[in-house]
């Protein structure tokens, strides 16, 4: 298959979710990419988040941080890019301390990573000296050090009760923590973190989304507040609305979360009716075909963490990991 066959394949996938007036240059920045990656001995890593263009363009693995970063572990490669905001380029960085980890462009970050630093986490241990500190991993790597395991939001309720304590702080996203303590008997102390764009959706317009769109599906995030997710058919982290939408095919469904992810899901499952959230992540849009294209051009922005900050770290994701 030439380029060109290729590209006109892909179109035809993406019809729906790229307008036909972008493609061409979308198109020229792809098969740039791929030749790049092939040169560098470089693989892509998308977050779900990511828009289709380079979702389906580029990535060579897709899903949440952490399935990415431990998926990239396993390939025979030199460079990582990471499509997706700092922490995560972070996250492969820890996972994977030999490679070259790029994160084409250091002003993507996130809201919930920004609101806590390592002096808060001291500042917890010296308040709650004696309870366990869990951080999500939406933080930064010198976050994660200060804490003594890591989770995700499709494993926060299992880590909790891994523990074995009747109590415990978790960091630094407070609805999340709220989300999770509604399933368990573990008492969870909170920061005061949120997601800039979860935080958003309000309970009206569940009201609201089930009078206009007779027996729609409603998904929520768990950085959603508890009183969306407690009107939503189903809660679960990026991975598992991913799969909850595979195994029950809904026919009208709203997943509550950053709206590339429906333009992702409809390319995957155009039989599904995904109505569209109104929310993008400002940070997550920073990633681009130019700016992952830049990143393989000028091997920028490496990624590195001293050790020192690296092996606790580390440690924290680790230790997550082994939680069976
Ligand atoms: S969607 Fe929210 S949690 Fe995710 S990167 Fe953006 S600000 Fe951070």
């Amino acid at each position: 298959m030439t380029d060109h066959e290729a590209m006109a394949a892909l179109y035809k996938r993406l019809e729906k979710v790229v307008v036909p007036e972008a493609w061409e240059g979308m198109a020229a920045d792809i098969t740039a990419i791929r030749a790049l990656k092939k040169e560098k001995n470089a693989v892509v890593l998308a977050h779900n988040y990511m828009t289709p263009e380079v979702y389906f363009g580029v990535a060579d693995v897709t899903g949440d941080s952490l399935a990415l970063a431990r998926e990239a572990a396993a390939m025979q490669v030199d460079v990582i890019v990471c499509a997706g905001v700092h922490f995560m380029a972070e996250t492969a960085k820890l996972m994977n301390p030999s490679r070259i980890v790029l994160a084409p462009d250091l002003q993507a970050g996130c809201s919930l990573a920004d609101c806590i630093t390592p002096q808060d986490v001291r500042a917890l241990r010296t308040k709650y000296p004696d309870l366990p500190i869990i951080t999500y991993v939406n933080t930064s790597a010198a976050v994660k050090a200060e804490c003594d395991i890591c989770c995700t939001s499709g494993n926060a309720k299992k880590i909790v009760e891994s523990l074995g304590v009747p109590e415990v702080v978790m960091v630094p996203d407070e609805y999340l923590a709220q989300n999770v303590a509604r399933q368990t008997s573990v008492t969870i102390i909170p920061w005061h973190g949120h997601c800039e764009v979860h935080e958003q959706y309000a309970p009206q317009e569940i009201a609201a989304l089930r009078r206009a769109h007779q027996g729609i599906t409603i998904i929520a995030h768990p950085e959603c507040p508890p009183d969306v997710v407690a009107q939503a058919d189903f809660s679960g982290s990026t991975v598992n609305m991913s799969d909850w939408v595979a195994a029950h095919h809904p026919r009208h469904v709203m997943l509550l979360t950053e709206r590339s992810m429906s333009d992702n899901a409809a390319v995957d499952h155009p039989a599904i009716d995904f109505v569209r959230p109104r929310l993008s992540c400002p940070y997550m849009k920073l990633i681009t075909l130019a700016s992952i294209r830049r990143a393989l051009e000028t091997m920028t922005y490496s990624i590195e963490i001293e050790e020192a900050i690296a092996a606790p770290a580390r440690r924290a994701v680790e230790r997550m990991v082994a939680v069976k």
